[in-house]
Protein backbone atom coordinates (compact mmCIF):
# COMPACT_ATOMS: atom_id res chain seq x y z
CA UNK A 1 0.00 0.00 0.00
CA UNK A 2 1.43 3.77 -0.40
CA UNK A 3 0.44 6.31 1.89
CA UNK A 4 -0.84 9.15 0.17
CA UNK A 5 1.32 10.97 2.91
CA UNK A 6 4.33 9.34 0.86
CA UNK A 7 3.38 11.35 -2.48
CA UNK A 8 3.81 14.37 -0.13
CA UNK A 9 6.54 13.72 1.91
CA UNK A 10 8.11 17.11 2.03
CA UNK A 11 5.73 19.80 2.92
CA UNK A 12 7.98 21.70 0.30
CA UNK A 13 5.03 22.42 -1.55
CA UNK A 14 3.80 25.00 0.67
CA UNK A 15 -0.18 25.56 0.55
CA UNK A 16 -1.07 28.75 -0.81
CA UNK A 17 -1.70 31.41 2.44
CA UNK A 18 -5.16 31.73 3.67
CA UNK A 19 -7.57 29.80 5.22
CA UNK A 20 -9.49 27.40 3.51
CA UNK A 21 -13.42 27.41 4.09
CA UNK A 22 -14.20 23.80 5.81
CA UNK A 23 -17.41 21.96 5.58
CA UNK A 24 -19.44 21.66 8.96
CA UNK A 25 -18.92 18.28 9.24
CA UNK A 26 -15.03 18.30 8.96
CA UNK A 27 -12.76 18.06 6.36
CA UNK A 28 -13.47 15.54 3.98
CA UNK A 29 -10.36 13.01 2.48
CA UNK A 30 -10.57 11.49 -0.96
CA UNK A 31 -13.21 8.76 0.16
CA UNK A 32 -15.15 11.23 2.24
CA UNK A 33 -13.97 10.69 5.34
CA UNK A 34 -13.46 13.45 7.69
CA UNK A 35 -10.50 13.98 10.40
CA UNK A 36 -12.08 13.67 13.99
CA UNK A 37 -9.42 12.26 15.98
CA UNK A 38 -5.89 12.65 16.50
CA UNK A 39 -3.36 11.05 17.94
CA UNK A 40 -0.03 12.26 19.22
CA UNK A 41 2.87 10.44 20.24
CA UNK A 42 5.67 12.14 23.15
CA UNK A 43 8.08 10.32 23.37
CA UNK A 44 9.70 6.43 21.04
CA UNK A 45 10.72 5.54 24.40
CA UNK A 46 9.72 3.13 26.85
CA UNK A 47 9.95 1.34 29.82
CA UNK A 48 8.51 -1.76 29.02
CA UNK A 49 9.96 -4.18 26.19
CA UNK A 50 6.73 -5.61 25.32
CA UNK A 51 7.76 -8.67 23.00
CA UNK A 52 4.77 -8.04 20.67
CA UNK A 53 6.04 -4.31 20.09
CA UNK A 54 9.68 -3.26 21.50
CA UNK A 55 11.10 -7.09 21.69
CA UNK A 56 14.99 -6.78 23.47
CA UNK A 57 16.88 -7.98 20.52
CA UNK A 58 15.66 -4.49 18.14
CA UNK A 59 15.01 -2.30 20.93
CA UNK A 60 18.18 -3.32 23.05
CA UNK A 61 21.22 -0.86 24.64
CA UNK A 62 22.29 0.00 21.65
CA UNK A 63 19.53 1.27 19.81
CA UNK A 64 19.30 4.99 18.85
CA UNK A 65 16.28 6.38 20.48
CA UNK A 66 14.86 10.20 19.27
CA UNK A 67 17.50 12.99 20.91
CA UNK A 68 15.29 15.62 22.97
CA UNK A 69 15.70 18.59 19.92
CA UNK A 70 14.57 15.46 17.68
CA UNK A 71 11.21 15.58 19.42
CA UNK A 72 8.43 18.39 18.97
CA UNK A 73 8.41 20.77 21.54
CA UNK A 74 5.54 21.22 23.68
CA UNK A 75 5.03 24.44 21.90
CA UNK A 76 5.00 22.69 18.36
CA UNK A 77 2.49 20.01 19.76
CA UNK A 78 -0.24 22.28 20.83
CA UNK A 79 0.52 24.45 17.28
CA UNK A 80 0.01 21.31 15.73
CA UNK A 81 -3.02 20.02 17.23
CA UNK A 82 -4.62 23.58 17.58
CA UNK A 83 -4.48 24.05 13.88
CA UNK A 84 -5.84 20.14 13.70
CA UNK A 85 -8.55 21.24 16.28
CA UNK A 86 -9.63 24.14 14.38
CA UNK A 87 -10.59 22.09 11.32
CA UNK A 88 -12.28 19.45 12.98
CA UNK A 89 -10.71 17.36 15.14
CA UNK A 90 -12.41 16.91 18.52
CA UNK A 91 -10.62 13.76 20.21
CA UNK A 92 -7.16 14.17 21.14
CA UNK A 93 -5.10 11.70 22.40
CA UNK A 94 -1.79 11.16 23.71
CA UNK A 95 0.30 8.06 23.33
CA UNK A 96 4.05 6.81 22.61
CA UNK A 97 6.26 4.96 23.24
CA UNK A 98 5.20 5.35 26.93
CA UNK A 99 3.45 8.30 27.22
CA UNK A 100 4.08 9.04 31.11
CA UNK A 101 8.11 9.00 30.21
CA UNK A 102 8.09 12.57 28.50
CA UNK A 103 9.25 14.89 31.50
CA UNK A 104 6.58 17.75 31.98
CA UNK A 105 4.12 15.82 30.44
CA UNK A 106 1.06 17.47 33.08
CA UNK A 107 2.46 20.67 31.54
CA UNK A 108 1.62 19.38 28.11
CA UNK A 109 -2.07 18.21 28.97
CA UNK A 110 -2.48 21.04 30.30
CA UNK A 111 -1.90 23.41 27.39
CA UNK A 112 -4.15 20.94 24.98
CA UNK A 113 -7.30 21.25 27.50
CA UNK A 114 -7.36 24.58 26.53
CA UNK A 115 -8.26 24.47 23.29
CA UNK A 116 -11.58 24.53 21.87
CA UNK A 117 -13.27 23.50 18.94
CA UNK A 118 -14.76 26.22 16.51
CA UNK A 119 -18.08 26.03 18.52
CA UNK A 120 -16.43 26.42 21.44
CA UNK A 121 -16.24 22.95 22.56
CA UNK A 122 -13.22 21.21 24.56
CA UNK A 123 -11.92 18.66 22.72
CA UNK A 124 -11.70 15.10 24.23
CA UNK A 125 -8.61 14.83 25.81
CA UNK A 126 -7.53 11.12 26.61
CA UNK A 127 -3.97 9.37 26.70
CA UNK A 128 -2.84 5.35 26.18
CA UNK A 129 -0.45 4.51 28.66
CA UNK A 130 0.89 1.08 30.32
CA UNK A 131 0.00 2.20 33.58
CA UNK A 132 3.00 1.37 34.82
CA UNK A 133 3.01 5.37 36.10
CA UNK A 134 -0.03 6.18 36.53
CA UNK A 135 -0.39 5.31 40.27
CA UNK A 136 1.93 8.48 41.30
CA UNK A 137 0.56 10.35 38.22
CA UNK A 138 -2.99 10.33 37.94
CA UNK A 139 -4.04 12.86 40.17
CA UNK A 140 -1.62 15.15 38.95
CA UNK A 141 -2.81 14.39 34.90
CA UNK A 142 -6.43 14.98 36.65
CA UNK A 143 -6.15 18.11 37.93
CA UNK A 144 -4.01 19.08 34.30
CA UNK A 145 -7.34 18.37 32.18
CA UNK A 146 -7.17 14.88 31.24
CA UNK A 147 -10.48 13.54 30.62
CA UNK A 148 -9.74 9.48 30.49
CA UNK A 149 -6.94 6.84 30.15
CA UNK A 150 -6.84 3.65 28.53
CA UNK A 151 -4.26 1.24 29.83
CA UNK A 152 -2.83 -1.79 28.60
CA UNK A 153 -3.10 -5.07 30.62
CA UNK A 154 -2.45 -8.34 28.22
CA UNK A 155 -2.24 -11.06 31.26
CA UNK A 156 -3.47 -10.95 34.94
CA UNK A 157 -1.40 -13.98 35.69
CA UNK A 158 1.87 -11.84 37.29
CA UNK A 159 4.10 -14.29 35.76
CA UNK A 160 2.71 -14.11 32.01
CA UNK A 161 2.38 -10.17 32.34
CA UNK A 162 6.32 -9.54 33.43
CA UNK A 163 7.33 -12.01 30.35
CA UNK A 164 5.22 -10.18 28.33
CA UNK A 165 6.48 -6.80 29.07
CA UNK A 166 10.28 -8.30 29.51
CA UNK A 167 11.27 -5.89 32.34
CA UNK A 168 9.58 -7.84 35.35
CA UNK A 169 7.12 -5.15 35.69
CA UNK A 170 4.34 -6.66 38.08
CA UNK A 171 0.85 -6.76 37.40
CA UNK A 172 -0.71 -5.52 40.27
CA UNK A 173 1.35 -2.13 40.13
CA UNK A 174 -0.72 -1.62 36.87
CA UNK A 175 -3.91 -2.85 38.60
CA UNK A 176 -3.25 -0.13 41.28
CA UNK A 177 -2.48 2.80 38.98
CA UNK A 178 -5.92 1.93 37.04
CA UNK A 179 -7.72 2.21 40.26
CA UNK A 180 -6.02 5.21 40.77
CA UNK A 181 -7.30 6.28 37.48
CA UNK A 182 -10.78 5.63 38.09
CA UNK A 183 -10.25 7.07 41.68
CA UNK A 184 -8.87 10.73 40.32
CA UNK A 185 -11.48 10.67 38.20
CA UNK A 186 -9.77 9.19 34.70
CA UNK A 187 -12.92 7.27 33.87
CA UNK A 188 -14.43 5.56 32.17
CA UNK A 189 -11.14 3.87 32.48
CA UNK A 190 -10.29 1.59 28.99
CA UNK A 191 -8.38 -1.36 29.35
CA UNK A 192 -6.42 -2.75 26.00
CA UNK A 193 -5.69 -6.23 25.94
CA UNK A 194 -3.84 -7.22 22.89
CA UNK A 195 -4.75 -11.08 22.38
CA UNK A 196 -2.26 -13.74 20.51
CA UNK A 197 -2.79 -16.99 20.26
CA UNK A 198 -0.52 -19.21 22.21
CA UNK A 199 0.57 -16.81 24.43
CA UNK A 200 -2.57 -15.32 26.31
CA UNK A 201 -5.86 -16.81 24.52
CA UNK A 202 -6.65 -18.72 27.69
CA UNK A 203 -6.92 -15.36 29.61
CA UNK A 204 -10.07 -13.95 27.44
CA UNK A 205 -12.62 -15.42 30.22
CA UNK A 206 -10.63 -14.48 32.95
CA UNK A 207 -9.92 -11.25 31.71
CA UNK A 208 -13.40 -10.62 30.54
CA UNK A 209 -14.66 -11.72 34.31
CA UNK A 210 -11.95 -9.54 36.12
CA UNK A 211 -12.51 -5.88 34.49
CA UNK A 212 -16.96 -7.03 34.44
CA UNK A 213 -16.09 -6.54 38.09
CA UNK A 214 -13.98 -3.84 38.62
CA UNK A 215 -16.24 -1.69 36.47
CA UNK A 216 -13.65 -1.28 33.72
CA UNK A 217 -14.30 -1.78 30.28
CA UNK A 218 -12.18 -4.13 28.13
CA UNK A 219 -11.24 -3.98 24.55
CA UNK A 220 -9.79 -6.87 22.83
CA UNK A 221 -7.71 -5.97 20.16
CA UNK A 222 -6.85 -8.60 17.39
CA UNK A 223 -2.73 -8.98 16.97
CA UNK A 224 -1.78 -6.75 14.18
CA UNK A 225 1.02 -7.11 11.43
CA UNK A 226 2.29 -3.39 12.33
CA UNK A 227 5.97 -2.72 12.22
CA UNK A 228 8.50 -5.01 10.88
CA UNK A 229 10.01 -6.38 14.27
CA UNK A 230 7.28 -8.37 15.83
CA UNK A 231 7.51 -11.71 13.40
CA UNK A 232 4.20 -11.23 13.17
CA UNK A 233 2.00 -14.48 11.32
CA UNK A 234 -1.28 -14.88 10.26
CA UNK A 235 -2.35 -17.95 12.66
CA UNK A 236 -0.72 -15.79 15.57
CA UNK A 237 -4.60 -13.93 15.63
CA UNK A 238 -7.10 -14.59 17.58
CA UNK A 239 -10.58 -13.36 15.71
CA UNK A 240 -12.88 -11.39 17.57
CA UNK A 241 -15.49 -13.32 16.35
CA UNK A 242 -13.60 -16.05 18.38
CA UNK A 243 -13.26 -13.99 21.22
CA UNK A 244 -16.82 -13.01 21.49
CA UNK A 245 -17.64 -16.44 20.90
CA UNK A 246 -15.77 -17.84 23.89
CA UNK A 247 -17.08 -14.62 25.92
CA UNK A 248 -20.35 -15.75 25.22
CA UNK A 249 -20.36 -19.42 25.93
CA UNK A 250 -19.64 -18.01 29.45
CA UNK A 251 -21.20 -14.83 30.43
CA UNK A 252 -24.10 -14.23 27.08
CA UNK A 253 -23.52 -11.36 25.28
CA UNK A 254 -25.51 -9.18 23.02
CA UNK A 255 -24.37 -6.31 20.52
CA UNK A 256 -24.57 -2.39 21.42
CA UNK A 257 -24.57 0.14 18.57
CA UNK A 258 -21.73 2.15 17.73
CA UNK A 259 -21.75 5.69 19.69
CA UNK A 260 -19.93 7.49 17.66
CA UNK A 261 -18.99 7.19 13.99
CA UNK A 262 -15.18 6.31 13.44
CA UNK A 263 -15.03 3.96 16.76
CA UNK A 264 -12.87 1.27 16.05
CA UNK A 265 -14.34 -1.56 18.79
CA UNK A 266 -17.39 -3.42 18.29
CA UNK A 267 -19.26 -2.88 21.74
CA UNK A 268 -20.54 -6.07 23.36
CA UNK A 269 -23.00 -5.89 26.48
CA UNK A 270 -23.65 -8.62 28.89
CA UNK A 271 -27.07 -9.97 28.67
CA UNK A 272 -27.37 -9.61 32.03
CA UNK A 273 -26.78 -5.54 32.62
CA UNK A 274 -23.71 -5.81 34.03
CA UNK A 275 -21.33 -3.77 31.75
CA UNK A 276 -19.94 -4.36 28.16
CA UNK A 277 -16.25 -5.19 26.35
CA UNK A 278 -14.98 -4.32 22.86
CA UNK A 279 -13.24 -6.14 20.17
CA UNK A 280 -11.11 -4.44 17.43
CA UNK A 281 -10.80 -6.55 14.67
CA UNK A 282 -8.35 -4.69 13.05
CA UNK A 283 -7.27 -7.77 10.71
CA UNK A 284 -10.58 -9.93 10.12
CA UNK A 285 -13.07 -6.90 10.27
CA UNK A 286 -10.95 -4.15 8.37
CA UNK A 287 -12.66 -0.42 9.49
CA UNK A 288 -11.00 1.70 6.91
CA UNK A 289 -14.56 3.06 5.34
CA UNK A 290 -14.72 4.95 8.76
CA UNK A 291 -11.33 5.56 9.71
CA UNK A 292 -11.05 9.51 10.94
CA UNK A 293 -7.43 9.01 12.84
CA UNK A 294 -4.52 11.12 12.05
CA UNK A 295 -1.41 10.41 14.11
CA UNK A 296 1.71 12.19 14.79
CA UNK A 297 5.10 10.44 15.53
CA UNK A 298 7.14 12.11 18.60
CA UNK A 299 9.50 13.68 15.12
CA UNK A 300 6.42 15.62 14.09
CA UNK A 301 5.50 13.24 11.13
CA UNK A 302 2.06 13.20 10.12
CA UNK A 303 0.78 10.17 9.14
CA UNK A 304 -2.56 9.26 7.56
CA UNK A 305 -2.67 5.40 8.28
CA UNK A 306 -1.06 3.42 10.99
CA UNK A 307 0.32 1.10 8.63
CA UNK A 308 1.88 3.81 5.86
CA UNK A 309 5.73 3.78 5.59
CA UNK A 310 6.00 7.18 4.97
CA UNK A 311 4.84 10.13 6.74
CA UNK A 312 4.58 14.22 6.09
CA UNK A 313 7.49 15.96 7.80
CA UNK A 314 5.66 18.75 10.16
CA UNK A 315 8.40 19.89 11.90
CA UNK A 316 10.32 21.03 9.02
CA UNK A 317 7.28 22.76 8.90
CA UNK A 318 7.15 24.27 11.63
CA UNK A 319 10.97 24.92 12.36
CA UNK A 320 12.13 25.90 8.74
CA UNK A 321 14.42 24.51 6.64
CA UNK A 322 17.20 25.53 4.30
CA UNK A 323 15.25 28.84 2.60
CA UNK A 324 12.34 28.05 3.82
CA UNK A 325 10.94 30.36 7.04
CA UNK A 326 8.54 27.99 9.96
CA UNK A 327 5.10 28.09 8.78
CA UNK A 328 2.52 30.53 10.07
CA UNK A 329 -0.55 28.86 11.66
CA UNK A 330 -2.45 29.51 8.24
CA UNK A 331 0.14 27.71 6.34
CA UNK A 332 0.28 24.82 8.93
CA UNK A 333 -3.48 24.47 8.43
CA UNK A 334 -3.34 25.17 4.80
CA UNK A 335 -0.99 21.81 4.81
CA UNK A 336 -2.81 19.62 6.78
CA UNK A 337 -6.23 20.46 5.11
CA UNK A 338 -3.90 19.64 1.58
CA UNK A 339 -2.43 16.04 3.22
CA UNK A 340 -6.07 15.15 4.47
CA UNK A 341 -7.59 15.78 1.06
CA UNK A 342 -5.55 13.63 -0.71
CA UNK A 343 -5.97 10.67 1.70
CA UNK A 344 -6.67 7.55 0.03
CA UNK A 345 -5.24 4.85 2.58
CA UNK A 346 -7.51 1.59 3.42
CA UNK A 347 -4.42 -0.63 4.24
CA UNK A 348 -6.84 -2.88 6.29
CA UNK A 349 -9.23 -2.98 3.83
CA UNK A 350 -6.39 -3.91 0.62
CA UNK A 351 -4.76 -6.68 3.25
CA UNK A 352 -8.08 -8.83 3.43
CA UNK A 353 -7.62 -8.97 -0.43
CA UNK A 354 -4.29 -10.17 -0.38
CA UNK A 355 -2.48 -13.49 0.43
CA UNK A 356 -1.18 -12.96 4.21
CA UNK A 357 2.62 -13.35 2.83
CA UNK A 358 2.54 -10.73 0.28
CA UNK A 359 0.50 -8.40 2.85
CA UNK A 360 3.45 -8.59 4.93
CA UNK A 361 6.28 -7.67 2.36
CA UNK A 362 6.64 -4.38 2.87
CA UNK A 363 8.26 -1.90 5.17
CA UNK A 364 5.88 -0.56 8.12
CA UNK A 365 6.49 1.74 10.77
CA UNK A 366 6.78 0.51 14.21
CA UNK A 367 4.24 0.85 16.95
CA UNK A 368 6.21 2.18 19.54
CA UNK A 369 6.86 4.66 17.13
CA UNK A 370 3.45 5.65 16.04
CA UNK A 371 1.67 5.11 19.54
CA UNK A 372 -1.19 2.16 17.71
N1 LIG B 1 2.86 2.38 25.86
C1 LIG B 1 1.47 2.65 25.80
C2 LIG B 1 0.67 1.38 25.99
O1 LIG B 1 1.23 0.29 25.91
O2 LIG B 1 -0.53 1.49 26.22
C3 LIG B 1 1.02 3.37 24.55
C4 LIG B 1 1.65 2.97 23.24
S1 LIG B 1 1.28 1.32 22.71
C5 LIG B 1 2.17 1.22 21.18
C6 LIG B 1 -0.42 1.49 22.24
C7 LIG B 1 -1.20 0.21 22.12
O3 LIG B 1 -0.73 -0.52 21.02
C8 LIG B 1 -1.12 -0.71 23.32
O4 LIG B 1 -2.42 -0.98 23.81
C9 LIG B 1 -0.48 -1.96 22.76
O5 LIG B 1 -0.93 -3.12 23.39
C10 LIG B 1 -0.88 -1.89 21.32
N2 LIG B 1 -0.04 -2.69 20.42
C11 LIG B 1 1.30 -2.66 20.29
N3 LIG B 1 1.71 -3.54 19.34
C12 LIG B 1 0.58 -4.13 18.85
C13 LIG B 1 0.33 -5.12 17.85
N4 LIG B 1 1.30 -5.67 17.13
N5 LIG B 1 -0.96 -5.46 17.62
C14 LIG B 1 -1.97 -4.89 18.32
N6 LIG B 1 -1.79 -3.95 19.25
C15 LIG B 1 -0.53 -3.58 19.53
FE1 LIG C 1 5.86 0.06 25.53
FE2 LIG C 1 3.29 0.18 25.01
FE3 LIG C 1 4.94 -0.95 23.23
FE4 LIG C 1 4.50 -2.19 25.53
S1 LIG C 1 2.96 -1.75 23.93
S2 LIG C 1 6.52 -1.84 24.59
S3 LIG C 1 4.21 -0.52 26.92
S4 LIG C 1 4.92 1.17 23.82
FE1 LIG D 1 -7.36 3.60 9.25
FE2 LIG D 1 -5.22 2.67 7.93
FE3 LIG D 1 -6.25 1.28 9.98
FE4 LIG D 1 -7.58 1.44 7.64
S1 LIG D 1 -5.61 0.46 7.98
S2 LIG D 1 -8.46 1.66 9.73
S3 LIG D 1 -7.07 3.53 7.02
S4 LIG D 1 -5.31 3.32 10.08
Amino acid sequence: MTSSAAADERPGARASRGIRRLPAQGLPDARGRALRDLRISVTDRCNFRCVYCMPKEIFGSDYRFMERDELLSFDEIVRVASAAVSMGVDKLRLTGGEPLLRRGIEELVARLAELRTPEGRRPDLAMTTNGSALRVKAGALRAAGLDRVTVSVDSLDDGRFQAINDVRFPVQRVLDGIAAAAEAGLGPVKVNAVIKRGVNDDEIVPLAEHFRASGQTLRFIEYMDVGSSNGWVLDDVVPSEEIVRRIDAVHPLEAVGASREGETAKRWRYRDGSGEIGVISSVTGAFCGTCTRARISADGKLYTCLFASQGTDLRALLRGTGDDAACTDAELRDALAGIWSRRDDRYSELRAALPPEAAHDRERIEMSYIGG
